[in-house]
């Protein structure tokens, strides 16, 4: 049997880019042979195998063939006849179809390397269009890579347009949807994952409300770039430069929602659009089923984010019930994260991106002050039940006024 290190691990070498997980594809060997050289089965029926020691995943060189609708509509053949060739051959990018044998001697039958230098991500075969989550694989890339120059090939955009088109994609489960979603919301350019899914067609089918937001004008004072579409990419961007986590990036992508639902009559002006957003951005959650921490986070930015932009100029009353609303007592964090995806949507602007933004200190002080009342003193005075909720509020409101007080002193 011979073994080869491929895909990402390869291409990384390459691009001179640290390699974080290796897999590799096993030629000549069958189940029997591996599982006597004590590699672990992974799956049931599909042939890979991890390493008894390093944990690696090996998968034995094998082809594939559409069989049904979905991920799920493959067959697979393995078995020692199937050469390396024939598994690269059935790969999605041409950079992520190449071997490298342990002399480090490279096998690119399609031409992986050509494409690196031109900084192409370019299908292998026409069978790229039996899988759908390669729409979404490569839109991933174009996101990791747009720093490095790289595009989407215009044969490989058309080949993903076709899929979009062709009612593939809602095949897709919501669990690998949300892997791959997930996975590009945190690379280093999020707004060209959802860029390429917009220029293949991909994003009127998976999320229809974010594609909504393009064309729909907001005002030219605030939002010099105008386009609600053109902000949210922004917003998402200035996620990525300031290292924000996944939640933060779900709820900048999602925020806005609420734009596209506006009548034309009424454009630029988007009256309520943080409240009418709600059920959109619970739609989107729902269809990807993701995470808790992000779900929540998304609806909260988009209910609230006004507040944050206005936070200097919000009642004392105003301010406790944001704080409320966010449980800041117990989820300190969590409202941390709003006040960061507020600061995003306010750099998300053209030309504003590095205008200051007073706003967060001040709610993280406004937080801080009404986290300051303490309890006990109140129990003490014998409040309990109910009652002992409303002195809270009280003493929180008292040093809320203090608060804004002394910082438009
Ligand atoms: P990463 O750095 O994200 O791990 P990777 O290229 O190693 O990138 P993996 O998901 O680990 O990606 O997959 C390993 C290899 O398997 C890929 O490089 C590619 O050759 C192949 N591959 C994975 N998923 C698919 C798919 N859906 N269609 C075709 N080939 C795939
Ligand atoms: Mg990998």
């Amino acid at each position: 049997m011979q073994i080869y290190k491929v895909g990402g691990a390869v291409r990384d070498r390459l691009l001179g880019k640290p390699v974080t997980d290796i897999d590799w594809v096993v030629v000549g060997a069958s189940t029997e042979e591996m599982l006597a050289k004590g590699y672990r089965p992974v799956g049931a029926d599909f042939p890979v195998f991890l390493h008894p020691k390093s944990g690696e995943e090996y998968a034995l060189a094998r082809t594939e063939r559409k069989s049904g609708r979905g991920y799920g509509g493959f067959t697979f053949h393995a078995s020692p006849e199937v050469t390396l060739e024939e598994d690269l051959i059935r790969r999605d990018l041409t950079i992520n179809a190449m071997a490298e044998d342990d002399h480090g001697q490279l096998t690119d039958p399609y031409h992986g390397q050509r494409d690196l230098e031109a900084r192409l991500l370019r299908h292998v075969s026409p069978a790229f269009t039996e899988d759908p989550l390669r729409v979404l694989r490569v839109a991933r890339f174009a996101a990791r890579y747009a720093g490095l120059g790289f595009t989407v090939a215009p044969e490989t955009l058309e080949l993903m347009r076709q899929l979009s088109e062709s009612g593939e994609l809602e095949a897709l489960t919501a669990e690998r949807s949300w892997k791959e979603i997930s996975r590009a919301l945190m690379e280093d350019q999020p707004q060209v994952f959802i860029q390429v899914l917009r220029d293949c067609g991909a994003l009127k089918v998976l999320i229809p409300e974010i594609e909504a937001l393009f064309g729909v004008p907001q005002p030219e004072a605030h939002h010099p770039e105008i386009d609600s579409g053109v902000h949210t990419l922004s917003v998402l961007e200035q996620a990525a430069l300031h290292k924000q986590p996944l939640t933060v990036r779900w709820a900048c992508l999602l925020h806005d929602l609420g734009k596209g639902l506006t009548p034309e009559s009424q454009w630029p002006q988007h009256i309520a659009h943080e409240h009418k957003g709600l059920k959109l951005i619970k739609a989107v959650n729902e269809r990807f089923k993701a995470p808790r921490d992000c779900q929540e986070l998304a609806l909260l930015v988009g209910e609230y984010h006004t507040h944050g932009h206005r936070a200097l100029e919000l009642r004392p009353s105003t301010l406790l019930e944001l704080l409320q609303s966010f449980d800041v007592y117990r989820r300190p964090q969590r409202f941390e994260e709003f006040i960061n995806a507020c600061e995003m949507d306010a750099r998300g602007r053209k030309g504003l991106e590095q205008r200051s933004y007073p706003q967060a200190d001040y709610l993280r002080g406004a937080a801080t002050a009404a986290r300051t009342v303490v309890v006990q003193p109140l129990l003490e005075q014998g409040f309990k039940g109910p009652e002992l909720g409303e002195a809270l509020k009280r003493e929180r409101l008292k040093a809320l006024k203090a608060y804004k007080e002394a910082a438009s002193a």
